[in-house]
């Protein structure tokens, strides 16, 4: 029987809706569902606990638009601990579920949507796009 567990008393989690925006215009604007957990008697407290974490975190081009899902976190048996789930309902296929839903986070290439890339340092050497999934050999931050 397993026992051991990281995060014993923890009962709610929150899913909020937040929004990136920069002062550079060519990075593209970006959602993010942000999920915490919080410990609490009851889901009023947790309610205000994760709000006001929300509040916080929602600093400097990141503001929080108010949508958010509180829910109770049930203790499972195992070491894995769900700490929140998306039901969603879609008629289409799987792989039309994956492309509109999952892919979506970032297009391959910002070639491909009419974008511009705005790079930084992935590590010494290699470029990363903000706006998209393209990686590149050299400095190409150093020219934006
Ligand atoms: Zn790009």
């Amino acid at each position: 029987m397993y026992q051991a567990r990281s995060l014993p008393d923890v009962k709610f989690s929150g899913t909020g809706l937040f929004k990136h925006e920069y002062v550079d215009s060519k990075r593209i604007s970006k959602f993010e569902e942000r999920i915490v957990m919080v410990e609490a008697d009851c889901e009023t407290r947790a309610e205000e606990l994760i709000l006001s974490e929300f509040g916080a975190y929602a600093i400097e081009g990141i503001s929080f638009i108010g949508v958010y899902d509180i829910r109770e976190m049930y203790p499972g048996e195992g070491p894995v601990i769900e700490v929140a789930s998306t039901l969603r309902i879609f008629e289409g296929t799987e792989e039309e579920y994956v492309h509109r839903y999952w892919n979506d986070l970032r297009p391959e290439s910002c070639d491909k949507v009419g974008w511009v890339h705005v790079w930084f340092c992935r590590e010494p050497g290699l470029s990363a796009c903000y706006n998209c999934q393209e990686e590149r050999v050299g400095e190409l931050w150093r020219d934006s």
